[in-house]
């Protein structure tokens, strides 16, 4: 894979000459200021959803193409020092991964402040202590469905019971800001919004409802008929519940447009990559588990962290790469429905979700 975008962009200055990125915080030639990083820890999880993963989970590979984890955690301290003030842990399964929790620990001690994971919630109920007391302080599960079977099938053979006492498990220990994260899929799971929303509310738990993105397994022909639009997911939770009301957001809390069901503290969100392109607003790059940084969920190409690491390069060096690629190469928005046949190669278990 290259390591640039297709067309390498070029802010000029007012002679015509190329600008260099500023010097400090990450920025890109659209102003917008880098300060979020998501990690994929491992391309490989403990369910291969339909929407996600291939039926036969993904490729093996050697662990020596992973980064290894002090060269990690040196990316993660020269992210720290380029003004990062959010860590994503993701996959695949990040909960799978053995240093997950040393890597949460040191994340906090490195000063992050929003240190956040995304999983399936399999491994959850035996870890939430550990992750709890490592300082992590954002949470997020994914929960596609309430009725077994319908978990089942979406999951390719997941395990609800255990899913939902990890839940309880991360409430209990007392992990702050936990959300549940459910994809729409037009087939699978419409009957299980009402469902869904009514056990978000019961436990207190914002719940946001994601537009199925045309990426990997769900960018195939044959998944075309899933997508479905926030916007129907909206009119039915209305049409029981009552009007929503929309709810101001801060601005770290990401792309979801967020609103509030009557009286309950939980609120409902919806994420629309589709319907409405939120790219003006990004603040993110993410990290592959081989320690390739991507500037945009749309791109499968970009830098090679890993060998950058590897061939001895400085911290400075390094940090002067990241800066370079992120304003020329970061894109000013994805290009999921322009271009399909990229977007059906582009896995979201590779370039974290
Ligand atoms: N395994 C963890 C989990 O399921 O939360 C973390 C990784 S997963 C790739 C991160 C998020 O991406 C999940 O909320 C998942 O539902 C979402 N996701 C995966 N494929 C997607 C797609 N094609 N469209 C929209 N969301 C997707
Ligand atoms: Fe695994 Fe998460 Fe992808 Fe499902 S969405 S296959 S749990 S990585």
């Amino acid at each position: 894979m290259g390591e640039r975008s297709v067309t390498r962009g070029q802010q000029l200055g007012s002679a015509g000459q190329e600008v260099d990125p500023p010097a400090g915080g990450l920025v890109d030639r659209y102003g917008r200021q880098i300060t979020y990083l998501r990690v994929s820890l491992t391309e490989h999880c403990n369910f291969r959803c339909q929407y996600c993963s291939p039926e036969e989970g993904t490729p093996y590979f050697d662990r020596a193409e992973h980064l290894q984890q002090d060269e990690l955690l040196r990316l993660l301290r020269l992210f720290a020092d380029m003004g990062l003030q959010h860590l994503r842990l993701t996959g695949g399964e990040p909960l799978i991964h053995p240093h997950v929790v040393d890597y949460v620990r040191a994340a906090r001690a490195m000063g992050i402040g929003k240190i956040s994971i995304s999983s399936n919630g399999l491994l959850l109920e035996k870890l939430a202590p550990a992750l709890r007391e490592a300082g992590l302080n954002n949470l997020n599960v994914s929960l596609d469905a309430l009725d077994p079977d319908v978990f089942r099938s979406i999951t390719r053979g997941g395990d609800l019971a255990r899913v939902l006492r990890g839940i309880r498990a991360a409430q209990d220990v007392g992990i702050p800001r936990i959300k549940l994260n459910a994809v729409l899929l037009g087939k699978d799971n419409r009957d299980q919004i009402l469902p869904l929303t009514e056990y978000a509310l019961h436990h207190g738990l914002d719940l946001r409802f994601i537009e199925t993105m045309p990426l990997g397994s769900a960018g195939s022909a044959a998944r075309d008929g899933q997508y479905m639009p926030a916007v129907e997911a909206r009119t039915i939770i209305e049409a029981h519940f009552g009007p929503l009301y929309p709810v101001a957001s801060a601005r770290d809390q990401g792309p979801a447009k967020l609103f509030q069901v009557g009286q309950a503290s939980a609120r409902i969100g919806f994420i629309t990559p589709i319907s409405e392109n939120f790219c003006a607003n990004c603040n993110r790059v993410r990290l592959t588990a081989h320690g390739r940084l991507v500037y945009c969920l749309g791109q499968e190409v970009g830098l090679d962290l890993r060998g950058l690491l590897r061939d001895g390069s400085s911290d400075a060096a390094i940090c002067a790469r990241i800066h370079d690629g992120i304003w020329h190469d970061k894109p000013e928005r994805h290009e999921f429905l322009d271009n399909r046949e990229r977007s059906a190669r582009v896995f979201m278990m590779r370039l974290g979700g």
